[in-house]
C-alpha cells in the first residue's frame, strides 16, 4: 500500500484541496506476509462488551473516586463543557479546510472561538497577547524559553543562565535546559519560598530570567514576587510565571499584573479537560507586549472588516512549535468553561479550592511531620518521616487504593523527604473530605499497630502490590 498525495482541481469553492489516495496494488515484501491465518479472538459482541467494561473499571477517575493528586489539579471536569466541544460544528472541522474568503467563511466560527479564548485568557491573567498552540504545560515553558532567548538576542543580550527554585517542577529545569540555558537552582528557605538572600547573589548580568510557580509546588504564596521582578528587570532578565497552579489564584489576582513577562497555563489543569496518562493538554503561553513579536506563528487575527485569518507574517517569530493551531478541543473545553463561569465564579472556584486545602492541612496535621508551618494555597505538603519505622509513604499510598481513593502525590516535591502532597480541588464536599481524613487516620494507626498489613496493600486490585523494579524493567503487566 502507498500514500499517494495529490492535488486536486479547484473544488467548487474555487479554492485548491490536497487531497490523499491510497492505493492497494503496491507489492508488500513476501517477508512480511503471513503464512498462517491471524490468531484472531472468536468472540461474541457481550463478551467483548464485558471485556472492554470490565477494563474501563480498573481505572480510577475523577468520575470515579475521590483523586487528590497534589499538583496536578484532578477536578471535576464539568459536563456542559464537554457537550459544547463534542458539537458537530466544532468536531467536524478540518485544519486543512481554507482559512480565508471563498468558501472560508466555513471555518470562521473555529477562528472565533480561537481568538476569543484569547482575548478571555489575556484577560484573566492580565497578558497582552496568547497563544494556543503549545500542546501540553512542558512545551508552554520551552515555548516561552525560545522566546526568552529570542528576546534576549534581538536585544544584544549575552544572557547563559535561568534562576530556578528547588521547589519547582522538573519541567522548568528540563525547559531551559533544551532552550539553551544553564540552570541556576535556588534552595527553599524554611517557609517554603525561594531563598531571598541567594536569589539576589545568583541575579547578575547574564541572568535570562527567572522562572517561578505561583503559589509554588509547596502550595506556598511568595509576598515578595514584586521585589524579584524588579530585581530581575533591572538586569534585563524575563519573569516566566509557571500557571499550573492557576486553579489557587484565579479571579483574584493576575500574574500580569504582578510583574512577570511570560506565563503559560494548564488548559488540562485549570480549565475543565480530563487528564492524566500522559495527555491531552493544552499549555497556551501569554506574553506582554515588549514580546509580542516573538509569538510562535501562526496568529489568529482579526480584520478591521471582522473576519478572522491567520497571520504568518511575523518576521521576529520564533516559528512554528506545533501543528495547526494547538489541541483545539481542549482549547473548546476551557472556553466553554470561562464562559460558564464568568469572573464570580472562577473566583469561587479558587476560593473553594483554598478553603478545601486548608481545611483537609488542618485535620491532617496531627498525623504528619509538618515542613513548612502556616496556612497554605490550594495544596499542601507533609512528610512522612515520622511514620514507624518501616513504612514509607508508599505504603499509605497503596492502602488508599484498597479504600477507593487515589493516592495523593507522593516523593514530590523532591525537596522534601518521604513528601505526600495532597490536593482535593473545589470539586469535593465536606463529607468526602471527612472520609478521606478518617481513611488517613485509619492508615497511620494500622501502620502502628499492624505494619506488615500495609505493606501488603493493594490487597483488592488483580495484581496486588507491584514488584516496582519488575515494573521498570518489564513494560508487560501480566496478569497470571
Ligand atoms: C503539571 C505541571 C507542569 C507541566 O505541565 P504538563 O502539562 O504536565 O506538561 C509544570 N509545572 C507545574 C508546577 C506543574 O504542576
Amino acid at each position: 500500500m502507498k500514500l499517494i498525495y495529490e492535488k486536486s482541481s479547484p473544488g467548487r469553492s474555487g479554492v485548491q484541496m490536497s487531497s490523499i489516495k491510497i492505493s492497494p496494488t503496491e507489492e508488500i515484501p513476501s517477508k512480511y506476509l503471513r503464512s498462517e491465518s491471524a490468531e484472531l479472538p472468536e468472540v461474541s459482541e457481550v463478551e467483548v462488551v464485558r471485556h472492554f467494561t470490565a477494563l474501563s473499571r480498573l481505572n480510577f477517575s475523577i468520575d470515579t473516586h475521590f483523586y487528590p493528586l497534589g499538583s496536578c489539579t484532578m477536578k471535576y471536569n464539568p459536563k456542559v463543557c464537554e457537550a459544547a466541544a463534542n458539537l458537530p460544528a466544532l468536531t467536524d472541522v478540518h485544519p486543512l479546510w481554507p482559512q480565508l474568503r471563498g468558501g472560508g467563511l466555513l471555518t470562521q466560527g473555529s477562528l472565533g472561538l480561537l481568538y476569543k479564548t484569547e482575548r478571555l485568557l489575556s484577560k484573566v491573567t492580565g497578558f497582552d497577547e496568547f497563544t494556543l498552540q503549545p500542546m501540553a504545560g512542558a512545551h508552554g515553558e520551552l515555548t516561552g524559553v525560545m522566546m526568552m532567548a529570542a528576546y534576549h538576542k534581538d536585544r544584544g543580550n549575552q544572557k547563559d543562565h535561568i534562576i530556578i527554585p528547588d521547589s519547582a517542577h522538573g519541567t522548568n529545569p528540563a525547559s531551559a535546559k533544551i532552550g539553551g540555558y544553564d540552570v541556576v537552582t535556588i534552595p527553599s528557605d524554611e517557609n517554603g519560598r525561594m531563598d531571598f538572600e541567594l536569589f539576589k547573589a545568583a541575579l547578575n548580568e547574564k541572568t535570562a530570567g527567572v522562572m517561578l510557580t505561583s503559589p509554588n509546588t509547596l502550595g506556598v504564596f511568595n509576598p515578595r514576587i514584586k521585589e524579584i521582578c524588579d530585581a530581575v528587570h533591572e538586569v534585563d532578565g524575563l519573569m516566566y510565571y509557571d500557571g499550573a497552579n492557576f486553579n489557587a489564584i484565579m479571579g483574584r489576582y493576575r500574574p500580569g499584573d504582578m510583574g512577570f513577562d511570560i506565563c503559560h497555563l494548564n488548559l488540562h489543569k485549570s480549565f475543565a479537560t480530563p487528564h492524566g496518562g500522559g495527555g491531552p493538554a493544552s499549555g497556551p503561553v501569554g506574553v506582554v507586549e515588549r514580546l509580542r513579536p516573538f509569538l510562535p506563528i501562526s496568529r489568529v487575527v482579526k480584520t478591521s472588516d471582522g473576519i478572522y485569518t491567520l497571520n504568518y507574517d511575523e518576521p521576529k517569530s520564533i516559528g512554528y512549535i506545533a501543528p495547526f493551531y494547538g489541541n483545539f478541543g481542549i482549547i473548546a473545553r476551557a472556553y466553554a468553561y470561562i464562559l460558564s463561569l464568568g469572573r464570580d465564579g472562577m473566583l469561587g472556584t479558587s476560593n473553594r479550592a483554598v478553603l478545601n486545602a486548608n481545611y483537609l492541612q488542618e485535620k491532617l496535621r496531627p498525623l504528619f511531620k509538618e515542613e513548612y508551618k502556616g496556612r497554605c494555597m490550594h495544596e499542601f505538603v507533609f512528610s512522612g518521616k515520622n511514620l514507624p519505622s518501616g513504612i514509607h509513604t508508599l505504603d499509605l499510598a497503596k492502602g488508599m487504593i484498597d479504600r477507593n481513593i487515589h493516592p495523593p502525590t507522593i516523593y514530590f516535591p523532591l525537596n522534601i523527604p518521604e513528601a505526600i502532597m495532597i490536593e482535593p480541588t473545589e470539586s469535593e464536599g465536606r463529607e468526602t473530605l471527612d472520609h478521606f481524613v478518617e481513611v488517613m487516620e485509619e492508615l497511620v494507626e494500622l501502620a502502628r499497630t499492624d505494619p506488615r498489613k500495609l505493606q501488603e496493600a493493594p490487597v483488592t486490585t488483580p495484581v496486588g502490590r507491584l514488584d516496582e523494579v519488575k515494573a521498570m524493567r518489564d513494560m508487560r503487566l501480566s496478569y497470571t
